[in-house]
């Protein structure tokens, strides 16, 4: 029975040879590695959500509220509050809204309504790699487009892969994970712009990070681009991983298509209540948040103080090198308990910000190794298992 692999299956041509995501879950002191957030929730939360979910619970009999209507307008009240602060100026609403079991989720249901056999999505790499993942599960095809060295997108370039390809789903992840540079709204525009001409796509922007940016939230862009799509997640700035829950926010319709193929009530109530209950308790979570920035910058500071190439990070984890061999490097800093992610970059490690402690643990782990970071001016070393 054992010698039967899922290569002996009928599995979809597309699948065969391939591997699942997957970082490693290793059991070590210092784990800076899936860009968590470092700090437990509070107290007072977490008896928040022990409440909610008890009162859920005497309800479990019942299919939960299948359009999550009250945790939408509490998520879009959050974006209202934070991104759209211009009372006089556009608001959303829950119509605007879409939640699922994380950001992932919402990008597949995506990628179904808009994608499939027979169309295209273009990503700009090296991004987050889930997107191609997705596309793939969904029979998405994937088009792999330009950056600049720097890990800027190349607009110029990018715009002519969209008129030439003419993809249906276009996805900007900003700020960019693993690079951790934002992308600046006129790139954004220029990319909606040309999809507009060639298609017109959706455009999706990835915004897991922008809590952590030093810029603005895209979502002002909504208005008047009923293609436009901004995907969030609470497992990062929120703290809340475990907790699965990501959403969007876009123009009504594309929330009314997702509805073709999302499952029916695939977000559990317990899932609801324990997201409402961190929606009330959004300033203390968003308090860590400017911990974990400064954090974030000394990590950064501290690196090219080093000698290390570190690129501007807007999220909560840094890209750093350069190394002949980023996977020895890993190796060596998981060698002193910290355990760092080889996005299969060139030459390129991310560390996420964790707590002081974790970082000093980290900048120790390097420092010893700062002698191997070679040069800019260094090849860039090819890397065939790319894997973002
Ligand atoms: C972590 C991350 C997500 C979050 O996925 P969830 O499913 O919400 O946990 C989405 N997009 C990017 C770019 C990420 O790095």
């Amino acid at each position: 029975m054992s010698e039967i692999r899922i290569d002996d299956l009928p599995v979809r041509e597309e699948l065969r040879g391939k591997s699942p995501y997957g970082a490693p879950q290793l059991d070590v002191p210092v784990r800076l590695n899936t860009n968590e957030n470092p700090y437990p929730l509070p107290d007072a939360l977490v008896e928040r959500i022990a409440e909610r979910v008890r009162e859920a619970a005497r309800h479990l009999n019942r299919y939960p509220d299948r359009d999550a209507v009250e945790l939408r307008t509490r998520l879009a009240g959050y974006l209202n509050d934070t991104a759209l602060p211009d009372a006089a100026g556009h608001r959303i609403g829950a119509a605007n809204v879409w939640a699922a079991n994380g950001s992932n989720e919402v990008l597949q249901q995506l990628l179904q309504t808009f994608g499939g056999p027979g169309r295209t999505a273009i990503g700009f790499e090296p991004s987050y790699s889930m997107h191609a993942l997705i596309a793939r599960g969904t029979g998405t095809g994937w088009i792999s487009g330009p950056r600049h060295d720097d890990f800027t997108i190349d607009v110029e370039a990018a715009e002519k892969a969209v008129a030439e390809h003419r993809p249906d789903v276009v996805f900007v992840t900003t700020p960019n994970n693993p690079t951790g540079n934002a992308v600046p709204a006129e790139a954004v525009l220029a990319l909606y712009d040309a999809a507009q001409a060639a298609k017109p796509s959706i455009v999706v922007v990835d915004e897991a990070y922008v809590e952590f940016s030093h810029g603005a939230s895209l979502l002002p862009l909504l208005e008047g681009r009923p293609h436009l799509v901004i995907s969030r997640t609470m497992s990062k700035a929120f703290g809340a991983a475990g907790l699965r829950l990501g959403y969007f926010a876009a123009h009504p319709a594309v929330v009314d298509a997702v509805q073709l193929v999302r499952l029916p009530y695939h977000l559990s109530a317990v899932t609801q209540a324990t997201a409402l209950a961190a929606l009330e308790h959004t300033d203390t979570l968003l308090g860590y948040v400017e911990q974990l920035k400064k954090e974030r910058d000394r990590l950064v500071a501290e690196l090219r103080g080093l000698g290390y190439e570190v690129t501007d990070s807007d999220a909560n984890f840094v890209q750093f090198g350069r190394f002949e061999d980023a996977h020895a490097a890993w190796r060596r800093i998981l060698d002193h308990g910290v355990l760092v992610r080889d996005n299969g970059v060139p030459g390129r490690l991310r560390v996420t910000a964790g707590t002081p402690a974790e970082n000093d643990a980290f900048l120790e782990a390097v420092r010893a190794l700062a002698k191997d970071a070679a040069p800019a001016e260094n090849d860039v070393k090819k890397n065939e298992e790319h894997n973002a």
